[in-house]
C-alpha cells in the first residue's frame, strides 16, 4: 500500500499549496502606508505603523548590537516609507526597513539600551484617519541589563518562535579562478586571480571584525579549484550565503562599473535537478531526507526551497547595489542575471560580484588601491548586515 500513501502524501502537499493560493487571493496582502518614530516624552519611544487592516505583527529583539524588530505578515509596504525614513531618536540609533521576502515588511529598531515594551494596540479608522495604527511604546531602561535568552514579545500574534541561531551565520566567499586559471589580465598585465584572492580576505577580514559571521574562503592560495568543488565546498560547510568575486573584462575599453549576478529561474532549473539527483535529494531542503519520497514529492519540495533560495539572494543582490551605487561606479542595470555555475546551490543564497573592469585603464588602477578595495569590502559587510537583519530563516 505504499502507493496508495505516498499517493495521499502528494494530495496533502498539492491541497497544502492550493490552500496557500487561495488563502493569500482571498485575504490579499495589507498595505503598510507610512511608519512614524517619534518621542512620546523623555523616555517613551512610540512606533506607529498605518495600515488597511489589522495585521499580526511579531516582535521581538535580538543582540549584538542591540536590535528591536518587527516582522509584519502579509502586508505590502509603500515604496514612499523606504523614501520618507523616519528619522533616529533618543535610544534609537538607526532604522531599517526592508521586505525580506514577499509580502512580509520587516522593521528593525538599533538601540543604544534594552528597552522595555508595552503592549502594542490598534487605533481604528477615524473621520480624520482613514487607516488602522498599530502602535507600540519603547521604554528606556535605567541601565542595561542583559537582555534574556529569549526575549520575544508577541503583543498580537500567537506565535513566539523567533529562531535563534546558536552558531553565527557562514559566510562563504569564493575568490574566482586560480592556479593555472589566471581569469582576466588586466591593461598591465595583472591577473584577475590575484586581485579576487586579495579582495576575498580583506572582505574575510572585514566581516569578521563585526563579531556576527563565521567567514571561510574556497580558496586561500593561488591555486585552481573547479566550479563543482567551490559549490561543493559551501554545501558541505553548510554556508548561509555565497559570494563569488570576480573582476570584468570587454573588448571596450571605455566599459567599467560594479556589477552582481544571481541566477534566473531558467538557469537554475537543470541544475537544482542535477544537484537534487546527485545528492540523492537528501539533504538538499534544510536536511530532510527525501530518499523515500516520490520524485514528484521531492521536486515540490525542492521548487519550494529553490524559489526561496533565489528570493535571498535577489534580495542581498539588492542591497549589495544599494551599499555600492553610494561608494563606487555602477554598471548600467547594476543587479543582472545570469546561469553561472557557481550560482547554482538550490539551497543557498548566492551572488556573484564583478567588482570592476580590468580593461578599463582608470578602474584597473583603482581596483589596485587598498583604500579603494576597502571601499569594496565595506559595502559587502554593510549589505550583509541588512541582510542577515531583514532575511527570514
Ligand atoms: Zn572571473
Amino acid at each position: 500500500m505504499i502507493f496508495f500513501k505516498t499517493n495521499r502524501l502528494i494530495a496533502f502537499f498539492i491541497g497544502l499549496i492550493i490552500f496557500f493560493t487561495n488563502a493569500f487571493a482571498i485575504a490579499g496582502p495589507v498595505k503598510l502606508s507610512e511608519i512614524r518614530i517619534g518621542r512620546q516624552d523623555e523616555k517613551t519611544i512610540r512606533l506607529v505603523a498605518h495600515l488597511d487592516d489589522k495585521n499580526p505583527c511579531k516582535v521581538f529583539t535580538l543582540e549584538n548590537p542591540t536590535r528591536i524588530v518587527f516582522d509584519f505578515q502579509n502586508t505590502q509596504l509603500d515604496k514612499k516609507c523606504l523614501e520618507k525614513m523616519p528619522k533616529e531618536t533618543g535610544f534609537i540609533k538607526d532604522i531599517r526597513i526592508g521586505e525580506p521576502v514577499k509580502n512580509q515588511t520587516r522593521i528593525v529598531l538599533e538601540t543604544t539600551t534594552v528597552p522595555s515594551f508595552d503592549e502594542a494596540f490598534y487605533l481604528s479608522p477615524t473621520q480624520s484617519e482613514k487607516q488602522w495604527r498599530y502602535v507600540i511604546d519603547l521604554k528606556q531602561t535605567e541601565s542595561s541589563p542583559p537582555p534574556k535568552k529569549q526575549s520575544i514579545l508577541t503583543p498580537i500574534s500567537a506565535s513566539t518562535s523567533a529562531k535563534q541561531k546558536l552558531l553565527k551565520p557562514l559566510i562563504v566567499l569564493d575568490p574566482g579562478h586560480g592556479g593555472s586559471d589566471p581569469g582576466a589580465i588586466s591593461v598591465s598585465g595583472k591577473y584577475e586571480k590575484n586581485l579576487t584572492l586579495k579582495m576575498a580576505q580583506e572582505t574575510k577580514k572585514a566581516l569578521e571584525k563585526t563579531g556576527k559571521y563565521r567567514v571561510l574562503l574556497t580558496r586561500d592560495k593561488d591555486k585552481a579549484l573547479a566550479l563543482r568543488e567551490r559549490i561543493n565546498f559551501a554545501h558541505k560547510n553548510k554556508a548561509d550565503l555565497f559570494i563569488s568575486i570576480h573582476a570584468d573584462s570587454a573588448k571596450n575599453k571605455k566599459a567599467k562599473g560594479l556589477s552582481v549576478y544571481t541566477i534566473s529561474e531558467k538557469a537554475s532549473d537543470r541544475e537544482a535537478q542535477l544537484l537534487a539527483e546527485r545528492e540523492n535529494k537528501a539533504d538538499i531542503i534544510l536536511g530532510i531526507d527525501l530518499s523515500n519520497e516520490l520524485p514528484e514529492v521531492s521536486n515540490i519540495l525542492i521548487d519550494l526551497a529553490k524559489r526561496d533560495t533565489m528570493e535571498k539572494s535577489a534580495h542581498y543582490a539588492n542591497l549589495l547595489v544599494n551599499k555600492m551605487a553610494k561608494n563606487v561606479t555602477l554598471l548600467k542595470d547594476a543587479h543582472r542575471y545570469a546561469g553561472f555555475v557557481v550560482l547554482k546551490s538550490p539551497n543557498i543564497p548566492s551572488v556573484l560580484i564583478e567588482i570592476g573592469y580590468l580593461s578599463n585603464k582608470q578602474e584597473e588602477k583603482l581596483l589596485q588601491q587598498q583604500s579603494y578595495r576597502t571601499k569594496l569590502a565595506n559595502s559587502i559587510v554593510q549589505a550583509v548586515n541588512q541582510y542577515f537583519d531583514t532575511i527570514y530563516e
